[in-house]
């Protein structure tokens, strides 16, 4: 191919620029005319940590092919140093700044977010959360999220949006989807604990999560399998933001948590287990669950079960912190507020511990408990309240969520032959890992994503 002039850039047409460059400082140093989406691109990465824990290095290039790293070098490599046959590349100059894996999120919840009128929130559709799924995923894509575990969703509305943003139909993360969450009737994922009672729907109504014995249990389970789940999440325990007071401690047997781990597992889908009074996340991590999720209360020897299962705590430490907010702006049921009182005391205490005794961390927000798109906060509260260092937090949220999601062989870091999921920082988040909370740039599956 011949050496495009800079003057080729203006035969790109406008739409291919919004959509290719829009929000993006970038160099295009050469561009084969009517072709969309150049086949290869070259990052020019000024400091990189192409796996969170290693050495940084400093000037390399990241060389895509179509969505997937090629090949990364050493030094600025130019459109000549590649062997591209006729095909186009383009280079994007990121030289000025800090180049890591697209970050993950092992906890979030896109079809929703909290601060809608509660009759809003019980009376919606699950279309309707669909498309606002759309929203928040888009939003969450653009904070540099380019992987995302949403562990419950209105019915399946979430399956929807996994697939269209699969098949390039709306822009987002990729999402390991749960879906319908399992509860025990009245508890923390019931979303009838608040109607009256001509509004429940029918014990066997397939689109119901709750369940009360290991033969129901197993029915669900197997149910949201079906239905395309790519995980199983259920409520270990009581839950804060939930309409029900029955506590926070252990509301699922012993022997229906057996029953659906084993249902998942042999349907080779993980558990991810809510929970936050010692009992029922010890209960849970005994069941042979695969995350404990927010993990509240817990002691040294909660972590010695953790070291022996080899289960995943996923703190959401801002899901706690946003509760300071809406505690003072008197939104809570009081159901609720004595709840979000109990739990706010102990922010970050279940974290120091598991740092210090070697349990595995997975970054994780809960967003949608607080806004979509601020998921980067969370690197600052582990590091504040859960004692953890920038490079430990940057190692939760790639290598560690990476593979308590099961996709450690495609996104996680920035190797050759792994999806070419992207994003860079202006300033080095080893030394203050808010800059993390403003990214300077994403690219997904080898496409830069716009991001104003
Ligand atoms: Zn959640």
């Amino acid at each position: 191919v011949a050496k495009a002039s800079p003057s080729i850039i203006k035969q790109i047409s406008e739409e291919q620029q919004m959509k290719k460059y829009l929000g993006l400082s970038v160099a295009v140093l050469m561009m084969a005319p009517g072709v969309a989406f150049a086949d290869w691109t070259i990052i020019h990465a000024g400091e990189a940590m192409l796996v969170a824990g290693e050495d940084i290095q400093e000037n390399v290039s990241i060389i895509i092919h179509d969505e997937r790293i090629s090949e990364i070098r050493n030094g600025f490599v130019g459109v000549g140093d590649i062997e591209a046959g006729d095909e186009a590349v383009e280079v994007i100059d990121l030289s000025d700044q800090f180049v890591l894996p697209g970050l993950i999120d092992s906890h979030v919840h896109l079809t929703g977010q909290v601060g809608t009128p509660l009759i809003e929130s019980l009376t919606r559709s699950a279309e309707y959360s669909t498309l606002l799924g759309a929203k928040y995923a888009a939003i969450t894509l653009r904070a540099g999220f380019t992987t995302v575990r949403d562990l419950g969703s209105q019915r399946y509305s979430v399956y929807a949006l996994r697939d269209a943003i699969n098949n390039g139909v709306v822009a987002g993360p990729r999402i390991i989807s749960a879906g319908l969450g399992i509860s025990v009737t009245g508890g923390h994922g019931d979303a009838t604990n608040a109607l009256p009672d001509a509004w429940w729907p029918q014990r066997g109504d397939v689109d119901f999560g709750n369940c009360d014995s290991p033969d129901e249990c197993r029915y669900r389970v197997r149910t949201i399998a079906k239905r395309g789940a790519d995980v199983i999440k259920i409520a270990a325990t009581g839950g804060v933001l939930s309409q029900q007071g029955r506590g926070l401690n252990q509301h699922f047997t012993d022997a229906e948590m057996e029953a659906i781990v084993e249902a998942a597992h042999l349907l080779g889908l993980k558990v991810a287990a809510h929970a936050h009074g010692k009992g029922g996340i010890e209960a849970a991590l005994r069941a042979g669950v695969d995350s404990i999720e927010h993990s509240t209360y817990t002691d040294e020897g909660t972590m010695a079960l953790y070291l022996e299962s080899g289960a995943y705590m996923v703190p959401t430490l801002m899901a706690f912190n946003g509760l300071r907010g809406a505690i003072a702006a008197g939104v809570f049921t009081p159901v609720v507020e004595a709840k979000a009182r109990s739990v706010l005391e102990s922010l970050g205490n279940s974290t120091r511990l598991a740092v210090a005794s070697g349990v595995k961390i997975a970054f994780g927000t809960d967003s949608a408990v607080t806004p979509h798109g601020q998921n980067a906060g969370e690197f600052a509260l582990l590091v504040e309240y859960g004692g953890m260092t920038a490079e430990q937090a940057l190692v939760s949220a790639t290598l560690n969520a990476a593979d308590l999601l099961g996709v450690a062989d495609n996104v996680g870091t920035l190797e050759a032959g792994k999806y070419a999921d992207i994003i860079a920082v202006d300033g080095n988040p080893l030394d203050d890992v808010t800059v993390l909370e403003h990214v300077a740039f994403v690219m997904k599956g080898g496409e830069s994503v716009g991001l104003d």
